[in-house]
């Protein structure tokens, strides 16, 4: 009866944002709506105020996240948006000066239970006298209690969400938000893509799924409220869809486009072992971004180069302690040797903004303007043990393999010397342990990823053995657009004139400066932008392995000459909507 009304249902649409191509069908499983299960402690005495103050900073960490489900639902059109409205105001209110507050409160006070537990023992006494009332309405209200109750409980716990791997295969994630360690977490072989409520298209997590490969959709309004646990759903990763209980005709239309998708695979496997080389002979560099090392295998088929960004902070996500030298030479150390002999550029710890380690503290997480705070270098030179027990670990699997240093962040060339000037003191240190490292030192990089950076990269030259451009934080910078915020997402706009000046005045001065500069931004993994970047000088790109084969091919298919011509073309315009013409009126010719 149950599948029979189930098959029967009607189909639905929803639009997000395309943030990772591919397509994934499989059943929904809505993250929020899953069970837990708390501790349940009886507290000393003297610690009962602090229990107080931690559950009244999860209830307004809850308030904050109902408040920016809020402002995304005024985006919908119609009757839903004025039905989601009245939903979270409820929610709101509950989290308020309500009973349900005050019962919890109590219990902790007077019963002296842990917040988790005090939250779990009112929730269910108010729910229950919900549950047996007559009237639909009221009863449907015990169901928000809950809703609202498992919140606060997530809240207080900060804990990952269930370990995806006992979902049934190819389940579709659904969730109000997923950070980059949530979907770290993610296993491809289990987890077929997953569709949020919030999130930018160029937000870590956004970028975690490209590299793992996970078709996903974010920026979905209503999601939570429209699809049922379980429902069969489709996640159109390229075009921004999600479908809820798709028709028999549309399932047989994706399960096609599937099957060419894969066609497509095939065909540009072939292209593994050819030389990225123009039609007019300039040899392109062609290297992988790694999130996770578990990507070493997907960089091997796809032919990279080298390493050109790895991304250390899966070292430090979901967990709550920080990773000691030795542990961090391990986990390096798998890289270099897995990469044989070509290089890796590891750049040193990019946490703060939205890239959350709960293991170094709240001062992270308070921060009010967390993408302007501690974050990056700033973070790591603020905590200089943390640094060195990084430097050590890198100059320690120099003597295993090429491997150059990265520092994300840089803004100003005094940064840069005191780097050089930890690392000194950390290879003497080394020296006395007698411990093998890299010979010569490895070349020391900085990321040109700061709209000020970018306009003294003359300086920066001086103080830096190289440049690696991130553009996704350049464009955010620049823009003032923050990346991973789906309200603005439609103006985070890289071929913005002020975007690209600032890039071909970092390549123009590292070619000055005769240092190498490349591109690890998104872009460089993006087909549309490899004519433009290559006419602006850029001869190496670093991008999620996923999408080196499509640029290679597009990399062979172009001359540079007319490449640089077309840049030079590009260069002289003011308007963005112009240059995206010119830009795909050129890719468009290649066809
Ligand atoms: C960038 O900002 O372009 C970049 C490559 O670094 P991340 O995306 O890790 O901030
Ligand atoms: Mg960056």
């Amino acid at each position: 009866m149950k599948n029979e009304a189930k098959a029967k249902a009607q189909e639905r649409i929803f639009q997000g944002l395309a943030v990772s191509p591919g397509v994934a069908i499989g059943p929904a499983h809505l993250r929020e709506a899953g069970e837990v299960s708390v501790p349940d402690i009886q507290l000393p005495k003297r610690k009962v105020a602090a229990e107080l103050e931690r559950f009244q900073q999860a209830v307004a960490q809850a308030v904050r996240q109902v408040g920016k489900l809020k402002a995304k639902a005024l985006s919908i059109h119609g009757a839903a948006a004025e039905e989601l409205g009245y939903l979270l105001d409820a929610h709101l209110q509950m989290l308020g000066s309500s009973r349900l507050i005050g019962g919890i409160e109590q219990h902790i006070r007077e019963e002296r239970r842990n917040a988790e537990a005090a939250v779990m023992a009112e929730m269910s006494a108010i729910a229950h006298e919900f549950d047996v009332m007559d009237d639909e309405y009221l009863r449907s209200r015990g169901q928000e209690v809950r809703e609202v109750g498992l919140r606060i409980v997530r809240c207080l716990t900060q804990a990952d969400f269930a370990a995806y791997d006992s979902l049934p295969k190819d389940s579709i994630i659904m969730a109000e938000e997923i950070s980059p360690a949530d979907t770290a977490l993610m296993d491809p072989a289990v987890v077929g893509g997953f569709a949020t409520v919030l999130g930018g298209a160029e937000g870590h997590t956004a970028i975690m799924a490209r590299s793992l490969g996970l078709p996903a959709v974010l920026g979905i309004a209503d999601l939570t409220t429209a699809v049922q646990n379980g429902d069969r759903v489709i996640i159109d990763g390229s075009n921004g869809l999600l479908i809820v209980n798709p028709t028999e005709q549309r399932l047989a239309e994706y399960q096609n486009r599937l099957r060419s998708l894969a066609r497509e695979q095939r065909a540009l496997a072939r292209l593994r072992d050819v030389e990225a080389v123009t039609r007019d002979g300039e040899k392109v560099s062609l290297q992988t971004n790694l999130e996770l090392p578990r990507e070493l295998e997907q960089a091997e088929s796809a032919g990279a180069e080298g390493v050109g960004l790895l991304r250390t902070e899966f070292m430090f996500m979901n967990r709550q302690d920080l990773p000691d030298e030795e542990e961090q030479f391990q986990a390096l150390a798998e890289i270099v040797t897995g990469m044989s002999g070509r290089p890796v550029t590891i750049r040193t710890m990019d946490v703060g903004g939205e890239k959350l380690a709960f293991s170094l503290g709240d001062q992270l997480i308070e921060a009010a303007n967390p993408a302007l705070g501690l974050r990056a270098i700033r973070l790591s030179l603020k905590q200089p043990k943390l640094l060195e027990a990084q430097l050590a670990a890198i100059l320690r699997v120099g003597a295993l393999g090429p491997v150059r240093i990265l520092l994300p962040m840089i803004s100003n060339p005094s940064e840069v010397y005191e780097v050089r000037k930890i690392m000194e003191v950390v290879v003497r240190r080394l020296k006395r342990r007698g411990v093998p490292l890299a010979d010569p030192i490895p070349p020391l990089g900085v990321m040109i990823e700061i709209p000020g950076a970018a306009l003294a990269a003359d300086s920066l030259a001086k103080a830096a053995d190289f440049f690696a451009l991130g553009t996704n934080d350049l464009t955010m910078y620049t823009l003032a657009i923050d990346r991973s915020e789906e309200q603005v997402a439609h103006l985070y706009n890289p071929l913005h004139p002020a975007v690209l000046r600032l890039i071909q005045f970092t390549v123009e001065a590292a070619l000055r400066a005769r240092i190498p500069v490349s591109v690890c931004g998104e872009i460089a993994g993006d087909p549309r932008f490899t004519a433009l970047l290559l006419g602006l000088g850029v001869r190496d790109l670093s991008m999620t392995s996923n999408a080196l084969l499509r640029v290679k091919k597009r990399v062979l298919g172009l001359d540079m000459q007319a490449a640089t011509r077309r840049a030079q073309v590009i260069m002289d315009q003011s308007d963005s909507g112009r240059i995206a013409m010119l830009i795909d009126d050129f890719n468009e010719a290649l066809h």
